[in-house]
């Protein structure tokens, strides 16, 4: 059986075999705990993370004692956001965010709302990208929080945060940003972007899933949160609990590999897309969301009219795995919460096709897609099967 070409890339990526051998010794051999120090098991092991977080941080600009492991992205979002929120109560009960985030900083605000903390979710304009203005128009006295992402997982659009970050540390509050798309793919760098926190994860740049860290500043300003989990004290007892090994050498790993073939890959992947994307385009009433440029090279997330999206999903299926939008909400059924804020009409926003290109994307293989595409949409088009009116 032959499976589907995958263009789900910002779903979750494979693990790249050199990842993965440099993984293994850490299951087997060299499996020690980080934490015990009183044998070579232990040191061995602690030797290994400390190495993986030297790495990480060289990678974003930071110092080593700024990264903070966790299980992902969602994980070190809800830290952020939760963290600050309760450390910094006494201060100010005000965040403010994008309405184009993901789930994971989206309902940790919505949990916060329901504690008596104030929200703004600023809008975005039609191209994704958010008005820097309006985040300006959103800052109060008692505001402790910006957060806004570094790309968009759906429509891949890339925010201007350095410029956000300036605004905010001239105000005086503490810039998070989701990087959980962003790592790897495009530049990050905490000190010349003023980010205070910062979300990754490794699983979407070809390191394992279940592991990711967030960057907390140390210094100018040195940022204080609260714990979400308590145990045994470990990672400056922000995140108790055994780090995992394996995973941390898998995703210093996968990053350093990332950002070594950062540029080349970009480019290759960037004409790939625009390759797919001009097989497209002739068919009419295809619509391109999100900022035709400022994206991630990667990305190409279409809204086509006169077709059902599910039955386009369908149709596509057996020979392309892709989603609607991000995987949270195609399960829900529910148009996309990002592609609405774009102003897209109920119709547009489900009949969406998210293509995420990745590391081991072929021409031929874009090729293929194009061209089961044209057929799929003009098949749906001329049956009038499945119209969304
Ligand atoms: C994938 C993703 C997350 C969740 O990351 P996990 O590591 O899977 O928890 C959060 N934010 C964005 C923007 C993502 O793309």
């Amino acid at each position: 059986m032959h499976r589907p070409i995958y263009l789900d890339a910002h779903a979750t990526t494979p693990v790249d075999p050199r990842v993965l051998e440099v993984m293994v010794p850490y299951f087997t051999e060299h499996f020690g705990n980080p934490a015990s120090t009183t044998h070579a098991y232990g040191w061995g092991a602690a030797a290994a993370v400390s190495a993986a977080r030297d790495r990480l941080a060289q990678a974003i600009n930071a110092s080593p004692e700024e990264i903070i492991f966790t299980s992902g992205a969602t994980e070190a979002n809800n830290l952020a956001i939760k963290g600050i929120a309760e450390a910094q109560m006494t201060k100010g009960r005000h965040l403010v965010t994008v309405v184009t985030e993901h789930r994971a900083i989206l309902d940790p605000c919505r949990y916060l709302e329901g504690l008596g903390f104030e929200v703004t979710y600023v809008p975005v304009q039609g191209d994704g990208l958010v008005e820097v203005g309006d985040v300006v128009q959103a800052l109060r006295s008692d505001t402790v929080l910006v957060s806004v992402m570094a790309a968009n997982n759906e429509i891949g659009v890339v925010q201007p945060l350095a410029t956000l970050g300036r605004i905010c540390h001239d105000h005086g509050i503490l810039f998070h940003s989701d990087a959980a798309q962003a790592i790897g793919k495009i530049p990050l760098d905490v000190q010349a972007q003023h980010i205070d926190l910062l979300s990754l994860t490794a699983h979407k740049v070809y390191g394992p899933k279940g592991i990711g860290a967030l960057y907390v500043r140390r210094s100018h300003p040195r940022v204080v949160l609260a714990p979400q989990s308590h145990g045994g004290g470990h990672e400056r007892g922000l995140r108790s609990g055994t780090l995992y090994t394996p995973q941390i050498v898998g995703f210093a790993e996968a990053v350093t590999l990332a950002l070594g073939e950062m540029e080349a890959e970009g480019q290759r992947l960037a004409s790939l897309r625009d390759r797919l994307w001009q097989q497209l385009q002739d068919l009419g009433d295809i619509h391109l969301n999100g900022h035709p440029q400022q994206r991630l090279p990667g990305n190409l997330n279409i809204s086509v009219g006169g077709v059902d999206g599910s039955a386009l999903l369908l149709g596509l299926q057996p020979v392309v795995a892709v989603s609607s939008g991000s995987a949270c909400s195609s399960a829900q059924g529910s148009p996309s919460h990002v592609l609405k804020a774009l102003g897209r009409s109920d119709g547009l926003a489900y009949g969406s096709v998210r293509f995420g290109l990745g590391r081991f994307t072929t021409a031929a293989e874009v090729d293929r897609v194009a061209a089961h595409t044209r057929a799929t949409i003009q098949g749906l088009r001329r049956s009038g099967f499945g119209r969304s009116g």
